[in-house]
């Protein structure tokens, strides 16, 4: 770390507030300050070269200067770079992006509500709930349902979605925030159990939760279809197919949180086709824009969206909104993304080499200390355990894998520590030899960790 006072270090510290971010390390080993990037790497103030296999937050999927998308940010902003979408005003460029969003969407009409994150786009579902019942004179229908090792979000409703336990620092959740089972089977399933009896048991206990809570006290239920930062879970075999009819019978929607899975991070365009989740609503973020403008979408599908529309306009509007969401900068870049995404070849690289992702992911899993590999597409978690017969975690397990990823981090390898997981998500570019070169980085630094 370069102590000088007024080095990029030493001047983070003493003016930049962090979240998200282990005080302990920082304080050690303060900031990684970055300049640009060039394909999947990205480089600090002293030159030194890292690859990301983070995609950034899972977001840069296209890499990082990725000429296409900076050449239509600029069109855009010479053109006309900013504009709320409110009073009935809105830029050509967000009506030609939402056209190619519900074109693009599992459904075969609906509309898109714009924020300018993945948290405000739940947060505002929850929201267009609340109205919807409350107009259609069942206003005590607002309680929502996640799950266990969910995450959602950071404003106050999204938190308490969220299944974490550090929320308790904020006195979260709020009371009316239920969370269900995590359908990660390797961890909680039953000796004996098999993978489909161990997600009809979820069900039930879904079923049970909502007649104990009173089914007309439910506004919806939210899913991520891979749960992400949770620690990349994909459901449990048949688990969505077990639930969806139970959600069904009470007439609760089921809302998909695809900020991470959407736009191909599991080899198909949303993780809800991949995992047969039938939504009635998508969130999207992160990869709507290759990580290049904040952008976040609530893509409505057709029932809920009429539901909506009617009771709107029994109110004469929706009385929400953010006035940076819609913007033309962001409705730019997000077109110009999702074309990159469909003719550059990126989904077809994400399929092409996720078997090779999910080898990688294995080969690491027979270390002594790895208890499941698991993942799909290009995401995969790799969890450390004491034993891998008791799956006991490892004594002070959050920290080592803090030091995994900071022992990475010096060998230039940018992976995250999840809990008790390294977790990996590439960018959609990524290469066999640079894919190869990832998983050697993570070899060698989990042989000189333990
Ligand atoms: N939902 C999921 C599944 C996420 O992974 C995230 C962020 O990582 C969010 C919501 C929140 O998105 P944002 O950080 O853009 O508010």
């Amino acid at each position: 770390k370069d102590q000088t006072s007024n080095s990029w270090e030493q001047r983070d510290m003493h003016n930049v507030f962090h979240g998200f971010t282990d005080l302990d390390t920082l304080n050690r080993n303060g900031p990684v300050v970055l300049t640009h990037g060039e394909g999947i790497h990205v480089f600090d103030v002293h030159g030194k070269s890292y690859m990301d296999a983070n995609s950034g937050l899972w977001n840069n999927v296209a890499g990082f200067n990725h000429r296409g998308i900076i050449e239509a940010l600029c069109d855009q902003a010479r053109r006309f770079p900013g504009y709320h979408a409110f009073f009935g005003r809105i830029a050509d460029t967000t009506v030609a992006l939402s056209e190619k969003l519900i074109e693009i969407s599992p459904f075969p009409s609906g509309k898109v509500y714009y924020t300018n994150s993945g948290s405000e786009a739940n947060d505002t579902v929850v929201k267009m709930l609340w109205m919807l019942h409350r107009r259609n004179g069942q206003p005590q229908r607002r309680k929502i349902i996640s799950r266990v090792n969910a995450y959602h979000g950071v404003t106050v409703a999204t938190a308490s979605m969220t299944g974490k336990a550090y929320n308790a620092e904020f006195g979260l959740p709020l009371p009316g925030f239920l969370h269900a089972d995590c359908p990660h089977f390797w961890r909680f399933g039953r000796a004996g159990e098999t993978e489909i009896e161990f997600s009809q048991r979820l069900a039930r206990n879904l079923e049970e939760l909502i007649i104990k809570e009173g089914p007309d006290t439910i506004a919806g239920m939210f899913a991520e279809p891979v749960q992400g930062a949770g620690g990349v879970i994909p459901p449990s075999e048949g688990y969505f197919e077990a639930i969806r009819p139970i959600l069904r019978k009470y007439g609760i929607p089921l809302i998909a949180d695809e900020v991470i899975t959407g736009f191909g991070r599991t080899g198909a365009m949303w993780g809800s086709d991949k995992y047969n989740v039938q939504p009635d609503a998508i969130v999207a973020s992160k990869c709507i824009t290759a990580g290049y403008f904040p952008m976040g979408a609530v893509l409505l599908g057709p029932d809920l969206c009429a539901a909506l529309t009617a009771v709107s306009e029994k109110a004469e509007e929706f009385p929400h909104g953010f006035t940076a969401g819609g913007n033309p900068l962001g409705s730019a870049v997000a077109l110009k993304a999702l074309e990159v995404l469909e003719t550059e070849g990126l989904l077809e690289n994400v399929n092409r080499l996720s078997g090779r992702f999910m080898s990688g992911l294995r080969q690491l899993g027979e270390h002594k200390y790895a208890g499941e590999a698991r993942g799909v597409g290009f995401m995969g978690a790799v969890e450390l355990v004491a034993d891998k017969a008791t799956k006991v975690a490892l004594d002070g397990s959050y920290q080592i894998s803090e030091r995994i990823a900071n022992k990475a981090l010096e060998k230039g390898l940018i992976c995250r520590p999840l809990g008790q997981a390294i977790v990996l998500g590439p960018p959609f570019v990524m290469t066999e030899v640079e894919m190869d070169r990832m998983f050697a980085i993570l070899a060698d630094t989990m042989t000189e960790v333990f």
